[in-house]
Order: C-alpha cells, then structure tokens, then sequence
C-alpha cells in the first residue's frame, strides 16, 4: 500500500494550493486554498473537486493566506464537515481573513448585477459571508512542534515557517513515510518575521517556489521605501499602496515607524491603514509575541503608526484630503476591495504613487501596475496610470531561490523525491533545475490535477 499525493492546485501556479494525501482508504488535505488571477485560473474554483468534499478525513493548513485557506468555506459548505487543524495563529487569521472573503465574493457577484454584467443571471457568489463564518467552528488550533493525529496512525506537526503569522511547515508521517510540506517559506531576513525553521528529515518534500527563478536584491525595504516616501512627501502626492491585509500591511507600518524614527521621512507625514481587515491583524501581533521580531512596544506602535479606518464612510472622507498622504489599503493584488476606489482616484495624477508591495499573481490588476500599463481597467471604467510606481522588490514575505536552496541544504540526508510547488511554471522549473543540479536530488514539478507517490 503506499502513500499517493494529488496535486489539486497549487501544482504549475502560485495558486490555489490543495494537496491531497491518500493511503489505506483515508485523505487528508493539505491546505484549501483559492485560486486567483487570470480568469482560466479563476473558474477552476466553480469545478468541482475530484474528491467528494465529504470523503476527506481530515484538514491542515499551513497558513491563512487566501491562496492556501480561501476555498474552506466551500469545502465545508458541500459537505466537508471535519477538522480543520491549524496553528493558533492560522486559525486568528483565518477568523478574520474568511468572512471578509465571503462578503467580498457577494459584494463582487451584486456589483455584476446591478450592473448586468455577468453572463451569469443571476451572478452567484462562490461562497458567502455566512458560509465562511460556519467553517470557523471546524478549527482546531494546534502549538507549532506539538504533534497530532488528524487521523489515527497519522502524525501531523506545525514549524515555523516565517512569512506570516502563524504560519508553518508541515511534517506529516503516515505509513511508514515522512513527507515535508513547506508552505509558503518567509525569507531569513524579513524586517518583521523570525526566519523559517530548519526543515526535519524527510522522505519527500513539497517545496514552495514563488521565487524560484529570482533572488532579492541586496537592498532592504527601508532603502526602497525611504527616498520613494521623501519625493511624494516633497510633491504633496498621495500614495496609494494595495496591501495584503496580513504581513505586507505591517512590514509597510514597520518600515515607515523605522524611517521617521530614523528622520528619512518627515514625522508628520500622514499615514492611512483603510481596511479593517489589516487593522484586526495588526492587533494580532501583540497577541503572538514570540512569533515575529516585534517587542510589545513595537507591536503597539504598528497601531499607532498609521490612522486606522474602518468604516467606508471614513473611507470616503479621505478623498477630500489633500495630499501629501500615505493610503495603505487592501487588496494587495488590486483585485477587489476599498484600494481600488483609492487606484481610481488618484492614478491618474503625476503626482501621485503606486506603491507595489509584493508578489503579484499574473493577470491582477496590481501585475499589470507592475509592469507599466498605462491604462486599467477599474469597476468597469478605463483608468488612466499617471501616478508614479514604485516596486518595493524587497517586501516580499517570500525566500528567494538561494534561500529556499540553502533551506532545503540545511537537511541532514537528501529526501528521495522533491516536488517542486506553488510557482508559475518558468520559477518553479527554474528552481527544479537548481535542486537537480546543485543538490543532486530527486526532483520534478508536479502537473496539476496529477497523482505521485509520496
Ligand atoms: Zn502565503
């Protein structure tokens, strides 16, 4: 009998990660993750799963990210209804991250009405508000290195993984085999994060690559973001910077608390944290000291460094302000959320900024920002990009390929087999080349909707 893997997303794409481990008549899905991006990507969320979602034993998710925990909702909703194990931090974020999915599918499925635009009548959500929040009981949250069993005979165990909080690595070891998940890998060097943990021995491994084919420069945030922020401060522009509501959001508040500190910015420069999302999460940091770099005074001053907004009316009231302004608001991708009526606003001035924060999955409006489009489009209008862009290169809460390389050196033996995941096909290949030939390792890059043995 032995241990097969289906590559249910997450396999040739950043994408929609869902791993599914079988053997001996029981599964287990590793991570429940949306697809985004180009729509092709997109509508693989309405097909249904190979699997019955009812005859799936048991869940675990490396961590709260929308790509990795984002189709839960729906797993439950037609008939998933196990455990969910996370680490407790997965599982605050998740509380938070969900239900704002839910209501934005709604809002986006009553956007298309109203304005007859879906082929669709009516457009549906994919999943709702409500849906999400009837998953959350399904949680149940683990310490990092506290082994479990999700399913009896099978042994789970969560390891830092950097990147966000609460995010892991997972070691699962079932029939006689030990198999390593990444999960999405932080990089070493992050301004907020504690580096990844060295990976434990392992037969096979799943290793994320959404830099396999690129390394980060050697400047930091605080040398990108500094002279950017002085020229927009000089020009009284408005910065508008799409940020994922975990990590990014406080990476951003670190950095400009540190460049006023340190006097590159000035002190009154105005700062706008627009999504209540991103304010819940950065409440959470003071709840999971430990996890992240930040002492108690500095998790507190990442609430203090911004204007927090949580209302839309709020919201509204700041496009009568003038400039020079800082408006971090989500979604980080511009696919949907207030910063698109903030992009709509202000693109459109010279003096204004874009601001990148991190990878942008192809096909979003914040990849075609990063690549110098000088025209999106926005709530079914052409917006013009005037607005200065700058890409902030080195906010990624992502290892580059030399240090996913370095961290999968750091095992003690070669696993057996490596499969490389969770990477467009050109930075997944890339880093498949550099394991063959660098580690001398057992490597290939799964197709989607593939099974391997594990
Ligand atoms: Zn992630």
């Amino acid at each position: 009998m032995t241990v097969n893997i289906s590559f249910l997303g997450g396999a040739a794409t950043v994408t929609g990660s869902k791993y599914l481990v079988h053997y001996h008549g029981r599964r287990l899905l590793v991570d429940c993750g949306l697809f985004q991006g180009y729509k092709q990507l997109r509508l693989r969320n309405w097909q249904p799963l190979p699997v019955a979602p009812a005859e799936i034993d048991a869940l675990v998710l490396t961590h709260a990210h929308l790509d990795h925990s984002g189709y839960l909702p729906l797993l439950a909703r037609d008939g998933y209804h196990g455990p969910v194990h996370s680490t407790t931090g997965t599982r605050d974020l998740c509380a938070i991250l969900l239900p704002d999915s839910g209501h934005l599918q709604e809002e986006d499925a009553a956007f298309l009405n109203r304005h007859h635009l879906s082929e669709h009548t009516p457009a549906l959500p994919l999943y709702t508000q409500l849906d999400a929040q009837r998953c959350l009981k399904q949680f149940r949250a683990h310490a990092f290195h506290q082994p479990f069993e999700p399913i009896s005979g099978w042994r789970v165990r969560f390891m830092p993984a950097g990147h966000i909080l609460g995010a892991a690595s997972v070691l699962l070891e079932v029939g006689g085999r030990r198999i390593l998940f990444s999960g999405d890998l932080g990089r070493p060097d992050d301004l907020i994060m504690n580096a990844p943990e060295a990976p434990p021995q392992a037969d096979t491994v799943l290793v994320e690559s959404t830099y396999g084919d690129r390394e980060h420069p050697p400047t930091d945030i605080l040398q990108e973001l500094g002279p950017a922020l002085q020229r927009l401060a000089e020009r009284g522009g408005v910065a508008v910077v799409p940020v994922f509501a975990v990590g990014r959001a406080q990476t951003v508040l670190h950095a400009i608390h540190m460049l006023k500190a340190r006097k590159a910015i000035p002190a009154s420069l105005p700062v706008f944290l627009d999504s209540p999302m991103a304010v819940s999460t950065t409440g959470l940091f003071e709840k999971h000291l430990g996890e992240h770099r930040l002492n108690m005074r500095q998790s507190q001053a990442l609430s203090r460094e911004a204007t927090m907004v949580q209302t839309t009316d709020e919201s509204k009231a700041l496009a009568r302000r003038h400039g020079p302004m800082v408006i971090l608001s989500a979604s980080g991708m511009a696919t949907g959320g207030r910063v698109l009526h903030h992009l709509a606003l202000y693109a459109g001035d010279h003096r204004n900024m874009i601001i990148i924060t991190g990878h942008q999955a192809p096909g979003t409006r914040g990849a075609r920002i990063a690549d110098g489009e000088k025209r999106i489009r926005i709530f079914g209008q052409e917006v013009d990009i005037r607005a200065e862009v700058v890409t902030l290169s080195c906010a990624s809460a992502h290892s580059d390929a030399n240090q996913t390389l370095a961290w999968l050196r750091s095992m003690e033996h070669a696993p057996q087999q490596v499969y490389v995941v969770h990477g467009e096909p050109r930075a997944a290949d890339a880093l498949r080349e550099r394991i063959a030939h660098e580690l001398r390792w057992r490597v290939a890059v799964p197709e989607h909707a593939s099974t391997c043995p594990a």
